[in-house]
């Protein structure tokens, strides 16, 4: 494997997340509007062998992280032979981020052809408030997703628990101690105002601080060694099997350890996740671009990436829907 490719800030560029469809079959109020978005035209998405041909490229340039996720991309009916074939292009560690809804059946499978891991979404323990937050979810599903996965030995499974002032913050502390039994890694992660400008306030946000503050009552909690990639802080509580993990893109800004790129579901490599720059890989592709020059416009893309996001309080983005892009 190739040495990863560096940034104009000097970070290396190992991890690639590709959104592999804007669809999906849930409308986290967070995430999407209630009257949904417009969709890409089928005709306009990447295919299996564009996003093949694209992880390819990347894998040339030390990429050997690789996350899948959407929307929701277990609805991708080729879902299996891209997992596959990105695993055969050398990813050393290859995950999906899931819902889970499709999860209980695809776990066995998945696994198989090569994915090492899975994010479970999951706001909430209680199964009427799941269906509220995600406009129809049954809750159910997701908790047998989650034991398939575990089943699998898609490990370690991980939860993303986005907290909501007034909506699930409540539920920190049982969140926190399912890892007292579970070697699960329970991830927090930051509200993020995409779209929908005026009703995700920095009011709603819950942060880092207030959720430590109601953990702890469930015992001590350590810090664990930052390693230095990743966007997570990480802390164990006393005795626990699992780990609880912070990611807070706006009140701890990770940008400067930044490491990866984006490929949306329509063909651009987005450098940064709240920056509209970006790179059409798919018109190229499609006339019949030579791999040396979408090697060049890998690097172009990298290069794009900026010192880090302007996203501050109550800033919103010009972001329909997190399910665009891919979260
Ligand atoms: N559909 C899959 C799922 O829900 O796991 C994958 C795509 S979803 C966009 C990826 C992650 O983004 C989810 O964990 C979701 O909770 C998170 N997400 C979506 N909108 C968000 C927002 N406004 N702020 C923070 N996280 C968000
Ligand atoms: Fe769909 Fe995931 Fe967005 Fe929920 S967070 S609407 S499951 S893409």
């Amino acid at each position: 494997m190739a040495d990863a490719f560096a940034d104009s800030f000097n970070r290396k560029i190992d991890y690639l997340r590709i959104s592999v469809t804007d669809r999906c079959n849930l409308k986290c109020i967070y995430c999407m509007p209630e009257g949904g978005v417009r969709h890409f035209e089928t005709s306009s998405m990447l295919t299996t062998g564009e996003i093949i041909r694209f992880v390819a490229a990347a894998s040339r340039h030390g990429v050997s992280k690789v996350r899948i996720t959407g929307g929701e991309p277990l609805l991708r009916t080729d879902i299996l032979e891209l997992v596959k074939s990105i695993k055969r292009l050398g990813a050393r560690d290859l995950s999906i981020t899931t819902n889970g809804l499709m999860l209980a059946e695809m776990a066995g499978p998945l696994k198989k052809v090569g994915l090492d891991r899975v994010n479970i979404s999951l706001d909430t323990l209680k199964a009427d408030r799941y269906k509220l937050l995600t406009r129809g979810g049954e809750f159910d599903r997701v908790w047998e997703a989650i034991q398939a996965a575990e089943g699998s030995g898609l490990s370690p499974v991980k939860i993303n628990v986005v907290p909501i002032r007034g909506m699930n913050d409540d539920e920190a502390i049982e969140f926190a101690s399912l890892t007292m039994e579970k070697d699960w890694h329970i991830r927090f992660i930051e509200l993020m105002p995409v779209g929908q400008r005026g009703k995700w306030s920095g009011e709603t946000r819950v942060t880092k601080a207030e959720l430590i503050e109601k953990i702890s009552k469930l015992g001590k909690l350590s810090l664990l060694e930052f390693k230095g990639k990743g966007p997570s802080r990480n802390y164990r509580l006393e005795g626990a099997k699992g780990v609880i993990g912070f990611i807070s893109p706006i009140s701890e800004c990770f940008c400067q350890w930044c490491n990866r790129l984006r490929l949306t579901p329509n063909g651009r490599i987005r450098p940064c996740l709240f920056s509209d720059a970006g790179i059409d890989i798919i018109t190229p592709m499609r006339r019949g671009v030579s791999d040396e020059d979408l090697d060049e416009l890998f690097r172009r893309a990298v290069r794009l990436k900026p010192a880090g996001h302007r996203l501050k309080d109550n800033d919103f983005s010009s972001l329909s829907s997190m399910s665009k892009i891919g979260g």
